[in-house]
């Protein structure tokens, strides 16, 4: 079995029902085990600017899926949640990103693990740390993504606390 955490991020529509059906989606996928729901979190945008705020969790999960198919996988749950692909960073309705995949360093032509971005982007760290406080980069000195400066930004606002999965899906009802 696999460990890996995958960041899910909406700003278009209905941000909390885009994260929550992503959830429930990739729970439904065989050989996937959702283990932890990180809170959401409202971050403005970064990048492109003139888009509205989104909405950011991190999730982790147990996969017998190598990386490859976990991407895919969450390709295709952006597509079923109507993702269209347009301006990079740009607006979306659900994207989902494989930050960590156990300690594994991965660069294929669609996949690079740890996601490149990552360590610089407190939407991405906060959430993450709430469910993984000790996870560590993948390399010979493993530092903790919590000493990452981008941790202590304060751009990014607890919107809703959450403790468990079901806690998550039922905000979906
Ligand atoms: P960013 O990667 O900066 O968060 P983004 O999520 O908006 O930007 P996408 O349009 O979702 O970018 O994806 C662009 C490409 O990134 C995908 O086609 C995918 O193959 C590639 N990619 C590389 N590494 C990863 C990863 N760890 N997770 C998700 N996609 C990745
Ligand atoms: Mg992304
Ligand atoms: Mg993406």
């Amino acid at each position: 079995m696999n460990t890996a955490y995958i960041s899910i991020g909406s700003n278009i529509g209905d941000r909390l029902h885009h994260l929550v059906e992503a959830v429930r989606i990739l729970r439904l996928r065989e050989g996937i085990t959702v283990t932890a729901v990180s809170s959401i979190y409202e971050t403005a945008p970064v990048g492109f600017t003139d888009q509205a705020d989104f909405l950011n969790m991190a999730v982790g999960v147990e996969t017998g899926l190598v990386a490859g198919d976990l991407l895919e996988v969450c390709q295709q749950v952006e597509h079923e949640l109507g993702r269209v692909r347009d301006i990079r960073w740009g607006p979306r309705t659900v994207d989902l990103d494989v930050l960590l995949y156990n300690n594994d360093n991965i660069e294929t032509e669609n996949l690079i693990v740890p996601h490149p971005r990552m360590h610089e982007r407190a939407f991405v760290l906060i959430p993450l740390l709430e469910i993984a406080p000790l996870v560590a980069h993948p390399t010979a000195e493993a530092k903790l993504f919590a000493e990452e400066a981008a941790v202590r930004d304060e751009g990014v606002i607890l919107w809703k606390k959450l403790n468990g999965v079901d806690e998550l899906l039922q905000e979906g009802e």
